[in-house]
């Protein structure tokens, strides 16, 4: 299929019944995570024509409100389904920013190809948040700590129960206000340690951002729940128990000697835009940083050891969260460090600063909506 490279700009028909602004001050002075969604929604269309060219078309911003969909629609039968997961700041003097965006367009469009979904020019991409943002900047939260979570997503719309690539797609952006997204105070988080299931396999869609591998990972999910923890890890059973992510963050070790280790990229595990935010950073501070295999036996033995010196989890919703402990079938790997670790601690301090504005953005990370 070849697709039409066009300029698009958007069209705007705005709410006639926003939310009032007692309504969004009640909601924005205890937004929670991923319950409330602002007035407006970017939405641009995706068309294959008769002699099979494909294009992107009709880029709009039209009120936030039920997507009226065909029930063949192949992204509810089969899953054909992206999303991306980006954060709106507020900076002290009222300006709007985003944290490295043209990450997230490379991600969706390396998911695009995956699930065999049209991709999107980045320029567009970029346009629809800026336009969302723009149109629904009041939402913009400016509470130390809080910021708009932007959800794109792109789903196939046409109705066809064949299995085959959709020629009807439609790519959307949402906004939500978002707090802390473990709630309360950063503490370290407890982790369950999933043997039952595996999140992806070699030549699987882990490393793409698809709605099926979160669906995938609920009962993992639960599983971590039932053992009172927040989130669930998932090791590679065919790989030596090499240990990949959690269910929607990356993992990263510091080691005594000032290593910072996190898994290599294997194909099946998500490239997190703050991962390798946290290797630039950890690099910068000069310490050593490696992408390689770690097994399950290696972080017992290197926290029994003393050689591991603390353990942390990174991704855009909750950005940096120390590791308490991690909870398996066969008894809890105790956390090395006490409360906060120093070297988790300064890179997430660093690491938040340059989004919020009051660390300078020495690699161009920011733009400005
Ligand atoms: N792994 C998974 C499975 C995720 O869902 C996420 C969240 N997008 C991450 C890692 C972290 O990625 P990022 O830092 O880009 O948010």
């Amino acid at each position: 299929m070849t697709q039409i490279a066009n300029e698009l700009s958007f069209s705007q028909k705005l709410n006639e019944n926003p939310k009032s602004v007692v309504e969004r001050d009640a909601i924005l002075a205890n937004p929670g995570f991923g319950d409330y969604f602002t007035d407006h929604t970017a939405v641009v269309d995706f068309k294959v024509d008769a002699n099979g060219e494909g294009g992107w078309q009709n880029a709009r911003i039209e009120p936030y409100g039920p997507i009226l969909m065909d029930p063949a629609a192949a992204v509810l039968h089969y899953g054909q389904e992206i999303f991306e997961g980006m954060k709106a700041y507020r900076h002290a003097d009222g300006s709007i920013w985003t944290f490295r965006a043209d990450a997230n367009a490379a991600r969706l469009n390396a998911s695009a190809r995956r699930l065999a979904l049209p991709e999107l020019p980045v320029e567009t991409f970029l346009e629809s948040l800026r336009q969302l943002v723009s149109v629904d900047q009041d939402w913009v939260p400016s509470k130390d700590g809080d910021a708009l979570y932007l959800r794109p997503f792109m789903i196939a719309t046409e109705a066809f129960l064949g299995v085959r690539p959709a020629r009807e797609v439609s790519y959307r952006v949402i906004a939500s206000p978002a707090g802390n997204y473990f709630g309360g105070e950063l503490k370290p988080v407890s982790i369950w340690l999933t043997t039952t299931f595996a999140r992806a396999g070699e030549g699987g869609t882990g490393e793409a951002k698809c709605g099926g591998n979160y669906a995938a990972s609920l009962a993992a999910q639960m599983e971590a729940e039932a053992n009172g923890c927040k989130q669930v890890l998932f090791l590679d059973p065919n790989n030596d128990n090499a240990v990949e992510e959690l269910g929607g963050m990356n993992i990263f070790f510091v080691f005594k000697d000032g290593t910072l280790v996190t898994p290599a990229l294997n194909g099946h595990i998500l490239h997190g835009i703050t991962r390798s935010s946290v290797m630039q950073l950890a690099a910068d501070r000069g310490l050593k940083v490696q992408e390689r295999k770690i097994t399950i036996d290696e972080w017992r033995e290197g926290v029994a050891a003393g050689e591991i010196t603390e353990v942390f989890a990174c991704g855009t919703a909750a950005v940096i969260t120390p590791i308490g402990e991690l909870k398996t079938a066969e008894g809890t790997i105790a956390s090395p460090a006490n409360g906060i670790g120093e070297v988790t601690n300064a890179i997430r301090e660093q690491l938040v600063g340059i989004q919020t504005g009051v660390v300078e953005d020495l690699h161009g990370w920011l733009t400005r909506l």
